[in-house]
């Protein structure tokens, strides 16, 4: 054997989908890219996400689902908990105790939410004071035009939806910086400290009402507005949840429109093929569910995020409808933690270590482990379980690469892996790399978004 037959036979190189399918498989990823634009579109916050799947879902025939119901083979069902979280599970034909398929995504995306009393007057504009959600880097936030999306309570009980500055027609909101001739001294302090998270006002008006100065004249004419509009009053602000994102629409970016530019890829990018990917299946093998997280970016805290007792709440009603133990469906089933991860970027190589990291267009990314300083909190799944995957993945012709997110002590993250893990689950990370993650805009390859798809489908099948 030469040299160069014993390389190709021993060594690994990592290759592009491009490099490693054909042009019949780059265009079907260019196509499903229009579906998954569509998706962002309708679905910028966690509400919206759960009410556009649940639409889709119902047009494939998932019905929802009450708990202790009867289930058989061939039943699609979704479980919709409190509008921003959603569970879908299509029944297998195959013994329940063999297992559940579970692929997890999260709904949620950094953002800005309004404060309980968000409303003030100062220089001549009224504003919302805003709490960050999720970890951003502030700076990317200011200058840049964003749309309010949410839900006010009133003291009756009854919700009111808002969503305004996505419509061409309607105004956007705006959050000042300061100009660069009076920058200097804001210049000098590190990126970190000269945006502090107070600063981070919303600029919503600045008409007097009736046109008289004076004082919160302004502020009462934004109310009145917003009377006019909800039929709200301040004191309705105590009780509602809403969001600042983004006004941007998805794009395709660069020349040959094979990336996808988008707010909220983190992480609809892996819950739209998850999602597309259970709606896909008719009649499959195993049970299948699929997770739409809310609260990874805060911790996955609360009763719609992972570490709720839903998701064992639900295991536990369909093992026991089916006639299964559900210790022994939980040890048999297998989850995918569908999650982002970072991809390489030369604008900023110092932070990356370039053989482990991700790299662009190469592929959905299989992370054994997260964490930071010493896989602090991590899931590490078991190689036996990676390898199983790993197989899956290469007999399906998926193109996939590993992961570590960012170079050793250099930062880390974490996903909801570890709490499914915790439940005796087979669990391991598996997603797609992101440019500019938690930026108000974020980029993804289209030939990445489709590996995912094809990895979820692969999954669902094995
Ligand atoms: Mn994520
Ligand atoms: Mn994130």
């Amino acid at each position: 054997m030469n040299k160069q037959e014993l390389s190709k036979k021993l060594l690994y190189t990592k290759k592009s989908v491009y490099e490693k399918t054909d042009a019949k498989r780059i265009e079907a990823a260019f196509d499903y890219a229009k579906g998954y634009a569509a998706y962002l579109d309708a679905a910028k916050t966690e509400r919206e996400a759960v009410a556009v799947s649940i639409e889709m879902a119902q047009a494939k025939g998932f019905k929802p689902y009450t708990i202790g119901q009867p289930l058989q083979a061939g039943d699609k069902y979704y479980y919709n908990n409190r509008n921003k979280n959603l569970f879908l599970f299509v029944i297998g034909t195959e013994p329940i105790e063999h297992g559940i398929r579970i692929n997890a995504a999260h709904i949620d995306s950094p953002r800005l939410d309004l404060k309980p009393c968000p409303v003030y007057e100062d220089g001549g504009m009224s504003f919302f004071k805003t709490h960050y959600y999720g970890g951003i880097r502030k700076y990317q936030w200011v200058a840049t035009p964003l749309s309010l999306h949410g839900v006010i309570v009133r003291n009756d009980g009854t919700p009111v939806t808002v969503n305004i500055g996505e419509d061409d027609n309607d105004p956007v909101f705006y959050i000042n910086d300061l100009l660069p001739h009076l920058g200097h001294e804001t210049d000098k302090k590190p990126l970190g400290e000269a945006f502090p998270g107070e600063k981070l006002n919303i600029l919503i008006g600045s008409r007097p009402y009736d046109g008289e100065a004076g004082s919160e004249s302004i502020k009462l004419n934004t109310l009145a507005l917003l009377y006019d509009k909800y039929g709200i009053t301040e004191e309705d602000f105590l009780t509602a949840e809403l969001e600042l994102v983004p006004a941007f629409k998805t794009r395709d970016i660069g020349f040959d429109r094979a990336l996808i530019g988008a707010y909220g890829h983190d992480d609809r990018v892996c819950a739209y093929p998850a999602l597309t990917a259970i709606l896909a299946e008719n009649a499959p093998r195993s049970t299948l569910m699929c997770v739409l997280a809310d609260k990874e970016e805060t911790g996955s805290e609360g009763n719609t995020g992972m570490k709720s007792l839903l998701l064992l709440d639900l295991i536990n009603e369909i093992s026991l409808a089916l006639g299964g133990n559900p210790a022994t469906v939980r040890n048999n089933s297998k989850c995918l933690s569908a999650d982002v991860s970072c991809a390489y970027d030369p604008n900023f190589a110092d932070a990356f270590e370039k053989r482990n990291t991700p790299m662009l267009s190469c592929g959905v990314v299989l992370t054994k482990y997260t964490g930071a300083r010493g896989k602090s909190s991590t899931n590490d799944a078991r190689a036996e379980y990676v390898g199983w995957l790993r197989g899956v993945m290469d007999r399906a012709g998926v193109v996939w690469q590993t992961g570590e997110l960012g170079k050793v002590d250099g930062g880390g993250g974490g996903t909801v892996a570890k709490y499914i893990a915790n439940h005796n689950i087979e669990t391991v990370d598996l997603g797609v790399p992101v440019i500019s993650m938690h930026a108000p805009y974020e980029v993804v390859s289209k030939v990445d978004v489709y590996e995912a798809y094809l990895a979820f489908s692969a999954f669902s099948r094995a």
